[in-house]
């Protein structure tokens, strides 16, 4: 090793930017790596860590959240800290962080939403997934968002699983829901919801949905919904046909929308219409109100390179509906002083080691990992393998002295500015009471948990 750093004496300081899930595996494979003595301390926003696996991750699939458990024994190594309520940018800037740490990683996520770019995207209503689904998960930015559950149709345009996520959430009965983590006012509003008929609108086939199959099939076991899907629009053109052969997923995708056809609308009083082709051109408002969606019908076209576009025959549906939830897809937000992709969303970089576009080289000692690195895809366990190979990245600069120390390690220094700043941070210690007083609360009710939503909520807990 052609430093000191990383050994007993001097370990390596690493601050790590965001508490979600590609953090946490940053966090897990620095802190375990053999022959180095590494320190973390991890800052996020807000006060409760987790990220997407607290405010993302549907609260009826609470089998997905127990990796939190995993986070929970990274946050208990002695070499890790948590400074929650903590946002970079403002209380921490970057030249903080470069001031006391080694090295830093990012790990922010994907905190934005595309948009659709059609007339009436803005009216009331038209609302992205993203802040749907962090309405009813807790997320306090988007406590007070108020969705209109009165009206009798939704449409949720795209056929991903956040999609699917949005679209069985508004199908649910609240019996469905209320043994989950869903905070109580979603549920309240769900339980006097008017919807009837949540549209699931695919601008492709059924050939090029991104759902996976657990999510389709849940949907043929719902107490209040029935799924339609009609026969005709499963009908595939020859390229489709050919571009799934031997995808055993996707076949089975397929198999449950024609069972759906099969078994047709048994009269449950809601029904969840997976429809395909059709793109929205325009949000139709009334007195300020959503009140239908106009739709183009598609046709598929293969292009070079193989993939499978969609383009407007010029035929027209309007659907009546007065919610509009886009899924299309997760977008970046740029981080003060960090480079950042605006094309792809994202953070540049070369195996993680960030890259400034304007030299085309690494920045020294900055790393990124998860969505911010590699875009919206994949599931929570895809992170682990991601955030290893921007650890090694690290690891490798490390060993070739790429890594120079910083001005200040002293660990306290760094928690002093905090003070001096007058931060009122969560520490991992703190974040466990929380988490206890959430949990606690639930039991009588014999839910996982019951999440309290505002920053001031949760310090009230401490006090
Ligand atoms: P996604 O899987 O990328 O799906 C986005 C959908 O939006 C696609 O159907 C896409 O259609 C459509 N779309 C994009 N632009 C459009 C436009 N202008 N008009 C109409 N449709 C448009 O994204 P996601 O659903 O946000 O999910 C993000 C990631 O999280 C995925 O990897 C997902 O699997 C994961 N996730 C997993 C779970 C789970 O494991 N249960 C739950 C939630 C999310 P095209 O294909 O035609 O572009």
């Amino acid at each position: 090793m052609a430093t000191t750093l990383a050994t007993p004496e001097r370990p390596l300081r690493v601050a790590i930017v965001g508490a979600g899930p590609s953090g946490f595996y940053a966090a897990a494979a620095l802190l375990k790596e053999e022959g180095y003595k590494v320190t973390v301390d991890m800052y996020d926003r807000l006060v409760a860590p987790h990220g997407l696996v607290r405010y993302g991750v549907a609260p009826d699939h609470q089998n997905i959240k127990a990796v939190a458990k995993t986070y929970d024994r990274t946050a208990a190594d002695p070499g890790f800290r948590y400074f929650g309520n903590v946002e970079f940018g403002k209380q921490i800037t970057h030249e903080d962080l470069h001031r006391h740490y080694d090295a830093i990683f990012y790990a922010t996520g994907a905190q934005s939403d595309r948009r659709l770019g059609v007339p009436g995207e803005d009216l009331p209503n038209s609302l992205s997934a993203t802040e749907f689904v962090a309405w009813y998960n807790g997320h306090p930015d988007f406590r007070d968002l108020n969705p209109d559950l009165s009206c009798e149709a939704a449409i949720v345009v795209g056929v991903g699983n956040v999609a699917m996520d949005v679209a069985r959430i508004l199908a649910k009965s609240v019996d469905e829901l209320k043994a989950t983590d869903i905070t109580d006012y979603a549920l309240e509003a769900l339980a006097k919801s008017s919807i009837k008929d949540i549209y699931i609108v695919a601008r492709r086939g059924p050939a090029q949905v991104k759902f996976t199959n657990a999510e389709v099939r849940e949907f043929g076991h719902l107490a209040l919904a029935d799924p339609i899907v009609l026969d005709s629009e499963l009908r595939l053109d020859r390229a489709s046909s050919a571009s799934i052969e031997g995808d055993t997923s996707m076949q089975k995708n397929l198999d449950y929308l024609r069972a759906y056809v099969e078994i047709g609308n048994t009269g449950k009083p809601r029904r969840v219409h997976f429809r395909f082709l059709l793109s929205p051109v325009e949000i139709i408002g009334e007195d300020g109100k959503i009140v239908a969606v106009k739709m183009e019908r598609n046709q598929l076209r293969a292009v070079a390179g193989g993939d499978i576009i969609a383009g407007g025959t010029g035929q027209y549906e309007t659907i009546p509906a007065g919610m509009i939830l886009r899924s299309v897809g997760y977008k970046g937000s740029p981080l003060p002083g960090v480079p950042y992709d605006t094309r792809k969303g994202t953070i540049p970089n070369e195996l993680g080691r960030v890259i400034d576009p304007a030299s085309d080289k690494t920045v020294r000692g900055e790393y990124v990992v998860g969505w911010a690195k590699r875009g919206p895809t994949g599931v929570i366990g895809t992170n682990k393998p991601d955030s290893i190979e921007s650890v090694n990245s690290m690891f490798e600069d490390l060993q070739k002295g790429k890594l120079h120390g910083c001005e200040d390690p002293n660990p306290d220094a760094a928690v002093a500015l905090l003070q001096e700043r007058g931060v009122r941070y969560v520490t991992a210690d703190e974040w466990r009471k929380i988490d206890a007083y959430e949990v606690n609360s639930g039991k009588p009710q014999g839910r996982p948990r019951i999440k309290l939503v505002k920053a001031d909520e949760m310090l009230d807990v401490l006090k």
